[in-house]
C-alpha cells in the first residue's frame, strides 16, 4: 500500500462486511471503470486506483489507457476468464500478505458478465475484507433511461450462443413478469431480435440501447414486431455494443390477443382486407372481432402489414 488514510474516505472501512478480518492482512477493492466515456469514474476510484499495491486488471493494455488518461502510474496484473483460477490463488496470497489489490474489468462492474467473482469469493473465503467502489454498469445505465416502468427486473446478461440452448434459455423466461435485461453482441443482434420475438410474441416492448455514454449512444424502444426491421433500416444501427430490455409478461387479464388469434389474424392480413380478415379470425378463434380490428389497425399503423 503506498498511501493509506482510512480517515479521508477513499478507503473507508465498509460497515457491516461479512466475517472477521484477518489480522495484517491487505484488502481487495473491487472497482468499477467507465463503460465508454473515460470521465464516468469516481473520485474514490480513482483514489483507490492510484493507492493500490497492485491493480489486477482483464486486459493490462485497456487499463494502463485508463490509467495513463487520469495521470496514473500502477502495477497491472492481468486477471481474466483463462487464468482466474489460479491468479487468484496468488492474488490471494498477497492480499493475506498485507498488500492492497484494485480489481477492475475492461469496462463497467468487474464480476457483472466480466470475471473478477472467482477471486472475489477465494478472497472472502480466506477472511480478506472486499469493498465495492461502485460506478458504471450497462445494464444499469440502460434502464436508467429507458424509461421502463416496471418495478423489477431481471439481469440475464449474455444469452447462450448456441441455437437450441438459446431458444430453451429464452422459454424459461417467457412467463416471468419483469422486464429482462440481455447484454448482446454487435453479430447477434438481428438474430437476437428475432429470437425474442419469436419467443415472447411481436407485441412485447423492446429498448435497444446501444453505445452507451459514447459518440453514437441510442436510445431506441419499440414493439419486438418492429426491432428487426429498425436494425435493417441502417447498418450503423448493428454496429457497437447492446444492452437489450424486454418488458415482461402481463396477467393474462391485461394481454391483448391470445397468442393463436394474433397468429390466424396474420396469416389472414397477409391475403384479405382489415375487416374481412377480422371478421374470419372472429369466426374461427372466437377473439371479439372488435379487438382483432384494433389490432389489425395497430398493426397496419407500424408498418408490419403490406399497404392496403
Ligand atoms: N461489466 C460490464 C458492466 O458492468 O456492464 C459488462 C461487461 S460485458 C463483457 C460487455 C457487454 O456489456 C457488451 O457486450 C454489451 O452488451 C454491454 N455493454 C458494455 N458497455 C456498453 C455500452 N457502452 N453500451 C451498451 N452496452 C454495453
Amino acid at each position: 500500500m503506498k498511501r493509506h488514510d482510512d480517515k479521508q474516505g477513499a478507503h473507508s472501512e465498509p460497515q457491516g462486511h461479512g466475517g472477521q478480518a484477518s489480522e495484517g492482512a491487505g484488502k481487495l477493492y473491487v472497482v468499477a471503470t467507465p463503460i465508454g466515456n473515460l470521465g464516468d469514474i469516481s473520485a474514490r476510484a480513482l483514489a483507490t486506483l492510484a493507492q493500490a499495491d497492485l491493480v489486477a486488471a482483464e486486459d493490462t493494455r485497456t487499463t494502463g489507457h485508463l490509467l495513463a488518461h487520469h495521470g496514473i502510474r500502477a502495477k497491472l496484473v492481468a486477471l481474466h476468464e483463462h487464468n482466474e483460477m489460479q491468479r487468484a490463488a496468488e492474488l490471494v496470497a498477497r492480499l493475506q500478505a498485507g498488500k492492497t489489490i484494485a480489481l477492475v474489468s475492461d469496462a463497467g462492474t468487474p464480476g457483472i458478465s466480466d470475471p473478477g467473482a472467482l477471486l472475489v469469493a477465494r478472497a472472502r473465503e480466506a477472511g480478506i475484507t472486499v469493498c465495492p467502489i461502485p460506478g458504471a454498469n450497462a445494464a444499469i445505465a440502460a434502464l436508467s433511461a429507458a424509461g421502463v416502468a416496471a418495478p423489477h427486473f431481471l439481469f440475464y446478461g449474455f444469452l447462450p450462443v448456441k441455437q437450441a440452448a438459446r431458444r430453451s434459455a429464452l422459454e424459461g423466461l417467457r412467463e416471468l413478469p419483469y422486464a429482462l435485461v440481455f447484454y448482446e453482441a454487435p453479430h447477434r443482434v438481428m438474430e437476437c431480435v428475432a429470437e425474442l420475438a419469436g419467443v415472447f410474441g411481436a407485441g412485447r416492448e423492446l429498448v435497444i440501447a446501444r453505445e452507451l455514454t459514447k459518440l453514437f449512444e441510442t436510445i431506441h424502444c419499440c414493439r419486438l414486431e418492429e426491432a428487426a426491421a429498425w436494425l435493417a433500416a441502417d447498418a450503423n444501427r448493428q454496429r457497437g455494443e447492446f444492452v437489450l430490455i424486454v418488458s415482461g409478461a402481463q396477467p393474462e387479464a391485461q394481454q391483448g390477443l391470445p397468442a393463436e388469434a394474433e397468429r390466424v389474424l396474420r396469416l389472414l392480413l397477409a391475403e384479405l382486407p382489415l375487416k374481412q380478415a377480422a371478421a374470419l379470425a372472429a369466426a374461427i378463434t372466437g377473439a371479439r372481432k372488435n379487438e382483432l380490428y384494433a389490432r389489425a389497425l395497430a398493426l397496419r399503423e407500424a408498418g408490419a402489414l403490406p399497404p392496403g
